[in-house]
């Protein structure tokens, strides 16, 4: 192998930047030719390619988002789109690509890899929803924003005796409700994982205001319900009146925390040196404090199990 090439796809996670950065200069070490491939499989369609050297990702190991860009392709999701892509990373005589994403692009790896190239993905995603690894990149750096918040809200949640319900990232996976919840002392944290009960959340506020607890944080996971619904939802069976915070795509921003920097760095170097070995067909991941590869089928096609353990601890902690 001579030249790989790199790319990041889905929506964008703190890291990306030092997971290119470490694609970049792992690859130049093993003395081989890395270049950037922009816009994820949009940008490859296209052409989008230049050269990255060592000094192409100086200065970027703290900054958020991806100095590729990403976005999203439906010409890949077809035959003719992902033809003309085998075609473009022939003329540039790439052989191997590391793809920094979720499962959609992982997915979109799988695909590259029927036609011959070599593929090697690394997780980078928020959500925190990859089967074969314990953590994602970004993962961190998104449930610290989310518990920044809820200190923030919480102090005027306090002042004024409010229960205040944030909503969080999430459409299919409740890591971060559970893990910000849990850190940030939430009163209640739904998820998608578990049936939502209103009931129960109106009991819990209820029981709490007996006990002289005049104020309450409900986390929810957007794939559970707006926090609107939540909202309006308490108002009808137990009268609270509850304020909202959605925090959106504050959750995707941010300079890395030093966890994901890490993890980056070790991952994708990981990926370059799985390349340089001959393997393809496999995620980076994370099992405790080794790194192992899982194959791309495996880590798209299997469902992550969510932690309950943490939901039992943050309702037993938030009393
Ligand atoms: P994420 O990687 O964050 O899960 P998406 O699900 O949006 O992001 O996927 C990113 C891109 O990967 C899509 O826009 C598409 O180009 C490509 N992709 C996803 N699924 C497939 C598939 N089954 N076949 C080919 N390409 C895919």
């Amino acid at each position: 192998m001579k030249r790989i090439g790199v790319l990041s796809s889905g929506g964008d996670a703190p890291g990306m930047n030092a997971a290119i950065r470490a694609v970049v200069r792992k690859g130049i070490y093993h003395d081989l030719e890395v270049w950037g491939i922009k816009r994820g499989y949009a940008g490859l369609i296209d052409g989008e390619l230049y050269r990255l050297e060592l000094r192409s990702v100086a200065d970027v190991i703290q900054r958020g988002g991806t100095i590729l860009h990403t976005a999203r392709s439906q010409e890949f999701m077809t035959n003719e789109g992902r033809q003309r892509a085998l075609s473009i990373l022939k003329e540039y005589g790439i052989d191997g690509v590391v793809v920094i994403g979720g499962d959609g692009s992982f997915r979109g790896g799988i695909e590259l890899m029927k036609l011959g190239i070599k593929v090697v993905g690394v997780p980078g995603t928020i959500d925190n929803d990859l089967f074969g690894t314990d953590y994602t990149i970004g993962f961190d750096t998104a449930v610290n924003t989310v518990v920044d918040a809820i200190n923030k809200v919480r102090d005027t949640a306090v002042s004024h005796e409010r229960i205040f319900v944030i909503e969080v990232m999430g459409r299919h996976s409740g890591e971060i409700a559970l893990n910000a919840g849990l850190a940030g002392g939430a009163e209640s944290i739904l998820i998608p994982e578990l049936p939502y009960n209103p009931s129960e959340v109106c009991l819990r506020l209820r029981e709490s205001y007996l006990k002289g607890k005049k104020h309450s944080i409900i986390i929810v996971a957007e794939g559970v319900a707006s926090a609107s619904q939540v909202v309006e939802d308490i108002r009808t069976i137990s009268g609270f009146d509850t304020r909202i915070t959605v925090l959106g795509h504050l959750q995707r921003g941010g300079t890395p925390s030093a966890f994901d920097r890490n993890l980056a760095s070790r991952l994708s170097a990981a990926a370059v040196e799985a390349l340089v070995n001959g393997n393809s067909g496999y995620m980076v991941g994370i099992q405790g404090s080794q790194i192992s590869l899982v194959s791309l089928e495996e880590a798209v096609n299997h469902k992550k199990q969510i932690n309950t353990e943490f939901l039992e601890l943050a309702q037993v902690l938030s009393r």
